[in-house]
């Protein structure tokens, strides 16, 4: 090693440098000889200069140069020379005694003609080097020298100086010594210096090779520790790092590999590597194995035709279209193990595995999606080919579907419809605002929303519809869309308008009929009130057998003339809906009592007996009294009409705990009832025996109006009934709460007849305000006697007698022709201090529903209809003046 480093040192030093640097020192020796030949050439120049200016003669100055030049050295031993150009020696410092001398034809032991050829130099050159040889000063044997000569006109001398090439060998050979020695010193140097550093290297760099061996081995572990800070410490740190970074790639790999394999392995989705060029099955994942139910080794030996139910060929393509990426996803019937086949997507793409390329495929089953997809397409068809019109939007209520019949009716296509709103398409401007704010908040609530509306079609017809609009909701409860089914409701909403148009006539026509009844009984009852009063009178008053009896006729006929009157009456108000019903806790007992203990003398009259038969004590129950009163009475008077013989029962049935319901019966021994007539008697105008030859009075409207009655108390009526034997109505009444409380029933009580009123002691002050003479006549023959009474025909007159006199009691009719009516009249009198308290009784042929109240209302103390009877007039005054 030593020698392969030194042998080439030593042969370049030998070789080259020495060689080179002898002849560098020659050359610089012949540069500083001709710098100091340059220098004697400026001496004489100096001289020639005095010359010139006259200091010196030529001569003079010539012998001061010469001597000048003789003895000057340089490098301590060399000398200078100068001759002329024939050779006459003018200056020489190795011997001045040869000054003046010619020495034109010296030469030397070579035999050149030395001061010839300096001469030539000078005069062709103007000087320059010339090599000879001349013996040293005080030698006599000549020694090689090189001289520098220069040429100086003016004087035709020539200046110059040697060097004896002995004295310059033997310097460049004590430099050469120099050379070598320092040389070997280096090398020496370099030798120890050498083994120190490579003493330094050689440990880490075993190290450092030792490393790279168990890196190259796969050990990423190595740590290898820096021995210093300097280049191999730096060096040491980048290897550690490159192998970090080597082991955190290899990490990173494994990582990748590993999750690659657990996301394969672990993943839900079914995924399998296939073989691109044999259609293989290269692996797949458990989802796999469950979903198709065959084990990773029988995969590893299918073909994808095993699952797949496509034939060879055609799978073949789909595996290059996917390998060639020109599609990812397939739609296929997949075939499972237990021969179920299944719809699946499959998403497939190349990737490189081991090193080659592979088919990545997922499967998804998407056999739900596809069925689900069927059954919309069907239920699609079924809401296009459905009567209601359907329109499925948004939640922002742009259309996504509507059906035909949709189309048809609005008269837009599917495409104009879907992306707009029904309200830009349908709207008719005949909905406000509000109407519209009002169902979005309901819907939008996710509530449904049911309405009518009208709207407008593609050609600008109105048409009503009846919509019911459900929010659809996903599967995290938020409404996604809302579906409207419309039904096309134009013909019936024209109907019913045709309707409400013929309601709104036949209820005028109601009010004209109401109208015309209350006239009629305002016009009947008037007379009336004569009849019944004076053929009362006259039965008092006439003694003899047959005027008596023709008398009593009148009576009873007049009686039952107003008892029609007042059927005909209530039924017109049950009709027309005015009859309410007034709720209140009723003893029932005694109510029954009362009632049947009226008809007892009808009945004997007849030879019938009435019984009633009540619960033990008082039978409270919450319904209206007049209504069952009306009720009962029809019941009780319908038995003692159609019984000859026998008995009638009246029977209320005794409560029972948890019974809600009022029950009584009826019950006759009379002609009975045919079955086919069982429910035709129930009917308006129907009777048993009809026509001409019905044996039995009435005009066919008691029952109708006892049905309608318990109706109005929301109970049931029915009949039992044997021709011949009897028969037996049931009523059940339920507990009724307060209905409406409207106006009463306007009938009279009924009252006993043949019962003179109270008489008084003094005569008490009526005034009779009357415009009808036959009425006021009547009355002064009723209360002759009995009152001091005053009659005022009309408002202005009573007005006039009240301020004459003081009276305890006003009779007053409502209706008293032209001017004021009673009830203005009480009005005003109810103004004044002196009236505010005394009786006015309303005394009219006003009995219609609700008159009563609106006159009570008015200022009336109390109310009687006309007609009343004697009895009646006197009770009603009797009762109003003891509450005085
Ligand atoms: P009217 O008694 O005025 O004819 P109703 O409506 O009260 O009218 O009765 C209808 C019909 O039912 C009567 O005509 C009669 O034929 C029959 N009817 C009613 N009550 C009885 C009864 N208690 N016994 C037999 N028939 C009766």
């Amino acid at each position: 090693m030593v020698f392969f480093v030194v042998v080439p040192i030593f042969a370049v030093f030998w070789l080259k440098i020495l060689p080179d640097s002898k002849d560098q020192f020659i050359q610089d020796k012949k540069r500083e000889l001709k710098s100091v030949v340059e220098l004697a050439y400026n001496i004489i120049e100096i001289y020639n200069k005095r010359v010139v200016n006259g200091e010196l003669s030529l001569a003079e100055a010539q012998i001061r140069a010469g001597r000048d030049l003789s003895q000057l050295r340089f490098a301590g031993k060399e000398y200078f020379f100068a001759y002329d150009m024939q050779g006459v020696t003018k200056a020489l410092g190795s011997d001045s005694l040869q000054i003046g001398v010619n020495r034109y034809e010296y030469t030397d032991k070579q035999g050149t003609k030395i001061m010839q050829r300096l001469i030539d130099l000078c005069k062709t050159q103007g000087g320059g080097y010339l090599t000879y040889f001349y013996p040293r000063p005080g030698d006599s044997v000549a020694s090689q020298k090189t001289s520098y000569v220069m040429y100086y006109k003016p004087w035709q001398w020539f200046v110059g100086s040697g060097l004896y090439l002995d004295d310059v060998n033997e310097n460049i050979s004590i430099i050469q010594n120099n050379l070598i020695f320092a040389l070997l010193l280096g090398l020496i140097a370099a030798f120890i210096i050498g083994s120190l550093i490579t003493r330094a290297i050689r440990k880490p760099i075993r190290l450092l090779s030792y490393a790279a061996e168990e890196v190259s081995k796969g050990n990423y572990s190595v740590v290898i520790e820096p021995a210093s800070h300097d280049e191999i410490g730096q060096f040491y740190n980048a290897l550690q790092r490159m192998i970090k970074s080597i082991r955190e790639s290899f990490e990173k790999i494994r990582q990748q590999e590993e999750r690659f394999r657990n996301m394969f392995d672990g993943h839900d989705a079914i995924m399998m590597l296939l073989d691109p060029q044999t259609g293989k099955i290269l692996s797949c994942n458990p989802a796999a194995e469950k979903f198709y139910g065959y084990s990773r080794e029988q995969f590893s030996t299918f073909h994808l035709s095993h699952i797949n139910s496509l034939s060879a060929g055609h799978i073949e393509d789909n595996i290059r279209m996917a390998i060639d990426s020109k599609q990812n996803v397939f739609h296929f019937r997949h075939k499972l193990a237990n021969g179920e086949q299944r719809e699946v997507d499959v998403y497939s793409s190349p990737i490189l595995f081991d090193d080659r390329t592979v088919l990545f495929s997922i499967v998804h089953d998407v056999t739900e999606r596809v069925e689900n997809e069927r059954k919309i397409r069907l239920q699609s068809a079924a809401l296009d080919s459905a009567a209601n019109l359907i329109v499925i939007t948004d939640v922002r209520g742009s259309i996504r579907f509507v059906n035909k019949a949709f189309c048809k009716l609005s008269g837009y296509t599917a495409e104009e419809c879907i992306g707009t709103t029904p309200g830009k398409l349908l709207n008719s401007g005949r909905q406000s605002h509000e109407f519209y704010r009002e169902m979005w908040s309901v819907i939008l609530n996710g509530e449904i929303w049911e309405g009518e509306l009208i709207n407008r079609n593609k050609a600008g017809h109105l048409y009503y519809e009846h919509m019911t609009i459900t929010p659809l909701k996903d599967s995290s409860n938020h409404i996604d869309h809302f579906i409207a089914i419309k039904t096309d409701i134009t013909d019936r909403k024209l109907a019913e308008q045709q309707l409400i148009e013929a309601k709104k006539k036949a209820e005028e026509l109601a009010h004209v009929k109401s109208s015309i009844l209350a006239n009629m009984s305002h016009e009947i009852r008037t007379p009336m009130i004569a009849i019944l009063g004076y053929s009362e009178m006259l039965q008092e008053l006439i003694t003899e057998d047959t005027p008596a009896q023709m008398i009593e006729k009148i009576h009873l006929g007049g009686k039952r003339l107003l008892e029609t009157l007042n059927l005909i009456l209530d039924l017109s108000q049950l009709e027309a809906g005015k009859y309410e019903a007034r709720i209140q806790e009723v003893d029932c007992t005694i109510l029954f009592q009362e009632i049947t203990d009226l008809y007892k003398a009808n009945a004997e009259r007849k030879k019938l007996m009435l019984e009633c038969t009540l619960p033990g004590g008082p039978y409270y129950f919450r319904s209206d009294p007049r209504i069952v009163n009306q009720i009962l009475t029809n019941l009780i008077s319908n038995a003692i009409k159609y019984t000859n013989e026998g008995k009638i029962e009246v029977t209320l049935i005794p409560p029972e705990e948890g019974k809600a319901f009022l029950e009584f019966r009826v019950s006759d021994t009379g002609i009975g009832i045919p079955a086919e007539s069982l429910d035709t008697i129930f009917e308006e105008f129907r009777q048993v025996s009809e026509g001409r030859g019905r044996s039995f009075e009435g005009i066919g409207l008691g029952l109708a109006l006892t049905k309608k009655f318990v109706k109005k108390l929301r109970g049931t009526i029915s009949v039992k009934s044997l021709i011949g034997k009897g028969s037996e109505f049931s009523v059940k009444l339920p507990i009724l709460d307060d209905l409406q409380i409207g106006a009463g029933l306007a009938v009279d009580s009924p009252a006993t007849e043949g019962v003179t009123g109270i008489i008084r002691a003094e005569l008490v002050k009526l005034l009779i305000v009357e415009d009808e003479i036959i009425v006021s006549q009547l009355l002064s023959d009723y209360l002759k006697g009995r009152f001091d009474f005053t009659i005022a025909p009309d408002a202005k007159s009573a007005l006039e007698k009240l301020d004459e006199s003081k009276f305890d009691l006003i009779l007053m009719d409502i209706n008293l022709g032209k001017g004021m009516s009673g009830i203005e009249l009480t009005r005003i009198l109810r103004q004044k201090t002196e009236y505010r308290d005394i009786p006015i009784i309303a005394m009219t042929a006003f009995a219609m529903v609700g008159d009563k109240e609106e006159f009570l209302e008015g200022g009336c103390s109390d109310y009687i209809s006309k007609p009343f009877s004697r009895y009646q007039l006197f009770s009603i005054i009797d009762k109003n003046l003891s509450g005085h």
